[in-house]
């Protein structure tokens, strides 16, 4: 089932460990080390994208395997 969700990534807490990428492969390497998110906006050391599809899950494993607890995800009410 669908569900729409934001997924934001403090780039200041992510530590380059990349736990993230083997539970969710939008999450990539970046040039300078720390990650990215497919399809998301950076602004300052924030990155922040919305979703809507079955993949909720995985952004919360990707986010409860963070070490640092860098990867906040949070369903989005439709309106
Ligand atoms: S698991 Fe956390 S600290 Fe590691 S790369 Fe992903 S967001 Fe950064």
């Amino acid at each position: 089932m669908a569900t729409k969700y934001q997924i934001t990534v403090d780039l200041n807490a992510c530590d380059g460990v990349f736990a993230c990428l083997v539970r969710d492969d939008r999450f990539e390497e970046a040039e300078d080390g720390l990650v990215t998110l497919a399809g998301s906006r950076r602004d300052g050391e924030e990155l922040t994208a919305i979703f809507e599809d079955d993949r909720l899950s995985e952004a919360e494993d990707a986010a409860a395997a963070c070490p640092t607890d860098a990867i906040t995800v949070r369903e989005v009410s439709s309106p």
